[in-house]
């Protein structure tokens, strides 16, 4: 967990020194939110946090919130905050914030009245102490997506690490702190195990050596040998399998085929973000795999060219998959949605189709100060011109897709090897990944 640990040191180094983290005027961020799949150790890090920095741990969970009586949780979101007050420096934390920190007015349920009151003391308790008092504000969810967004505002929760599922490397060294007290046989390599388990989270790598363990001993062995660890995998999928996201060998191949696309076509087009991770772990949250574009500079302005690059990258997934069989699967859904915002944004925002002309056939309306709209938007164009922005829509993402596997079809053994890589070792870095044969220096189409 390299990454979310680097983002919490400096945590740990404020709640050790406030005093000096404030010589120069700077604060600490006062929420971090970690995200990630159940069983990847949020409350673990959470509290590994505490314990380096030697403060205070409070720990409750968003369900507990959620009374059937009025008031109640907001009056303990008080008694949580006064007391965390009096033990400053420390750490609050809130496990499952999604519990209580739903969107308002999303689910029209009862017990909303409370629960609204609930977030809303929870807000007013963010914003109401003053920069100076040293408490930090950590909670974890795995759905991200559906908290309401006044939470996510700068002064709350505005900082985010991802805690992960462990990629290959990070089950072999998670398996060496499960296994060390087991009686393991000769044949048994932590390389191996981890080989095994694709997708499976630190919580699940302590239940297989446990279930290994429970295998082994019911055979009467002496020793824990890779038969066992075999025989628990299957056992733990099966069960994954129902629960959550494991991917079978098949479905393996295609999303390491899919992410290659992504970064081939990436790295083909000029302008284009560096490539900087590509993955094939599941991740939980919104995709199989995923292939990590880091922007260079910060971006106001995009000319058109851009945003076609930025279609035809997005499309480089499915044109992947549309080389390597004859089918195509629904892990591009994600991507045809954002490549069809871009199209019709082109289209109907930014005066970019010659056809469609300079006209703003779609403007914001009724977006104020981000209140949600009336959900009737009211069409300003005729039934034809409806009948051409389809069209013209619709033209552009082919035209993307076209392109992409042009530049797929160029880099076809870049493509095979960079997905047989991938399949090995689950995550591949900018530098481990093939280089396109050519990088175009104009639009071709
Ligand atoms: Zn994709």
């Amino acid at each position: 967990m390299d990454e979310a640990k680097n983002e919490l040191h400096e945590i740990v180094d404020f709640l050790k020194r406030p005093e000096e983290f404030g010589r120069l005027g700077a604060h600490i961020p006062r929420g971090i939110l970690l995200v990630g799949p159940p069983g990847t150790g949020k409350t673990l890090l959470a509290r590994a946090v505490a314990g380096q920095a030697g403060v205070p741990f409070f720990s409750t969970n968003g369900s507990e919130f959620v009374e059937m009586f009025v008031g109640v949780g907001a009056a303990r979101v008080r008694d949580l905050f006064e007391q965390a007050r009096k033990s400053a420096p420390c750490i609050i934390f809130i496990d499952e914030l999604d519990a209580l920190g739903r969107a308002r007015g999303a689910s029209p349920m009862t017990g909303q009245d409370e629960k609204e009151q609930t977030l809303n003391q929870l807000l007013a308790e963010m914003d109401g102490f003053d920069r100076s008092v040293a408490i930090v504000i950590l909670a974890a969810t795995n759905r991200p997506e559906i908290l309401d967004p006044a939470l996510l505002r700068a002064g709350r929760f505005d900082r985010q690490v991802l805690v992960d599922r462990p990629d290959k490397k990070g089950r072999v060294d998670i398996l060496r702190i499960h296994l060390k007290k087991l009686t393991l046989a000769a044949d048994v390599t932590l390389e191996d195990i981890a080989a095994l388990t694709p997708g499976f989270t630190g919580a699940d790598l302590a239940n297989l050596a446990n279930e290994a363990a429970v295998v082994a001993t019911r055979r009467g062995a002496d020793a824990i040998g890779m038969a066992d660890f075999t025989a628990a995998v299957e056992r733990i999928v099966a069960g994954l399998e129902k629960r959550s996201r494991v991917l079978i060998p098949k479905e393996r191949r295609t999303v390491a085929y899919h992410e290659m696309g992504h970064a081939l076509v990436a790295m083909a087009l000029p302008g284009s973000d560096p490539v900087q991770k590509i993955s094939i772990i599941p991740h939980g949250i919104a995709a199989l795999g995923y292939t990590m574009q880091r922007p260079t500079d910060d971006r106001f302005l995009m000319g058109r060219k851009e945003l076609e690059n930025r279609m035809t990258v997005l499309l480089g997934g499915r044109a992947a998959e549309t080389l390597v069989d004859e089918d195509v699967s629904t892990g591009a859904a994600d991507d045809l949605a954002k490549a069809t915002d871009i199209a019709r944004g082109m289209v109907l925002r930014f005066g970019m189709d010659e056809k469609l002309g300079p006209v703003a056939w779609d403007t914001d309306q009724g977006q104020f100060l981000n209140q949600p709209g009336p959900f009737w938007s009211q069409r300003r164009y005729s039934e034809e011109t409806s009948h051409e922005i389809d069209l013209a829509v619709r033209q552009r993402l082919e035209a993307a897709l076209k392109r992409a596997i042009a530049i797929l079809e160029e880099n076809r053994p870049e493509l095979d090897a960079g997905a047989a890589n991938l399949l090995a070792h689950e995550t591949l870095t900018g530098a481990e990944i093939p280089r396109p044969r050519r990088v175009l220096t104009s639009e071709a189409s």
